[in-house]
């Protein structure tokens, strides 16, 4: 009897059932674990869309997504920067911080330590950021994103000397960095400790004509700290380029004697209501201030100032010498405009 069913065991036809019936068992358990998984993680994903559409994407799912769902890496970085745009600097350091752990490609390692400098630079952690775009130049000096923020930084945190490392650094990589030097140097004028205000203002009144740029830069230093050599040497100025900063100077601080050799000086105070000077500007908007102050119809337009960056072509309501948007020196144009009076937004800075 034990032979028989040692025999049936054996008989080939059966063999090759149950090795049919086996693989039959494994690909239906293999393909029923596959519809499992993949329903699983379908729900899992719609999941996650929907709380995308809803904005509430957590720190955790940009690793998800990355690793589990191999959404590719542009696409994170491209979601991750919505964080930015709402001005949630932390949240974009989270996410930048997690996938850093993810990511193994030096490449995307090195852009993901770019966009932590920046998101730390933009949340007012200047230390940090620069300790990330010090590590990024420890394995590629040559990135010029690192260098041009590090410039940003140091002038920032009146680290002047190694802001002029970084100016070096970039000549050898073949940028145009004649205006950063320039300005560079003014600043360290400006922010010399041991430097009396009167020597500070000659040697400033010095690098004027190094480039018409620096006149604003200047003028508002002297304005603050040196008003009779700022009057003095008026005829240096192209005044149209600070124009806002005469227009809100105090009538007491105005030096009459120069006003009165100078034209577009009567128009600015003309216009201004100050003295009764001009009868007509070749500047629009103060010909038709001061046609409005010789008429008897009593008017509430007042001059309005707008800063529009010569590169990248955005408007800033006050001065600032980088541009906030492309970070371009010294880009900015003063641009009149008729308007209501309003505030003045520099004189509260
Ligand atoms: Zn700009």
């Amino acid at each position: 009897m034990a032979d028989d069913i040692i025999f049936d065991y054996r008989d080939p036809l059966i063999g090759v059932i149950t090795i049919f019936l086996l693989i039959f068992i494994a690909s239906f358990v293999t393909y029923s674990l596959s519809i499992y998984n993949e329903r699983k993680s379908r729900k899992e994903y719609r999941k996650l869309l929907e709380r995308f559409e809803l904005g509430n994407l957590k720190e955790d799912d940009y690793i998800h997504l990355y690793s589990t769902y191999n959404l590719p890496f542009d696409s994170i970085i491209l979601l991750a920067s919505s964080f930015l745009h709402k001005g949630q600097h932390n949240k974009a350091i989270s996410v930048y911080l997690a996938l850093l752990e993810h990511v193994k490609e030096p490449i995307k390692k090195e852009e993901l330590l770019e966009l932590l400098g920046e998101a730390y630079f933009k949340s007012g952690m200047l230390q940090r950021s620069k300790d990330i775009f010090l590590k990024i130049l420890k394995f590629n000096p040559r990135n010029k994103i690192a260098l041009h923020k590090l410039l940003f930084i140091f002038q920032h945190l009146n680290e002047f000397k190694r802001a002029d490392e970084v100016l070096d650094a970039l000549d050898e990589l073949d940028e145009n960095t004649k205006k950063e030097r320039i300005y560079l140097q003014v600043l360290t004028t400006i922010n010399d400790p041991i430097m009396s205000f009167e020597k500070k203002s000659v040697s400033l009144l010095e690098t004027l004509t190094m480039n018409e740029k620096l006149e604003r830069v200047i003028a508002e230093f002297l304005i603050k700290f040196n008003k009779e050599l700022f009057w003095k040497n008026i005829d240096r100025f192209n005044v149209m380029n600070f124009i806002d900063l005469l227009w809100y100077l105090d009538f007491e601080d105005i030096n009459w004697e120069k006003v009165n050799q100078k034209v577009i000086l009567e128009d600015i105070y003309s216009a201004k209501g100050y003295i009764d000077k001009s009868v007509k500007s070749d500047n629009f908007e103060l010909n038709i201030l001061i046609a409005l102050k010789n008429s008897t119809t009593p008017s509430e337009l007042d001059l309005n100032f707008e800063f529009i960056c010569e590169k990248c072509k955005k408007n800033h309501p006050i001065y600032e010498s980088r541009c906030p948007h492309c970070e371009s020196t010294l880009s900015f144009i003063v641009e009149p405009k008729l308007g209501k009076a309003t505030l003045n937004l520099a004189s509260l800075l």
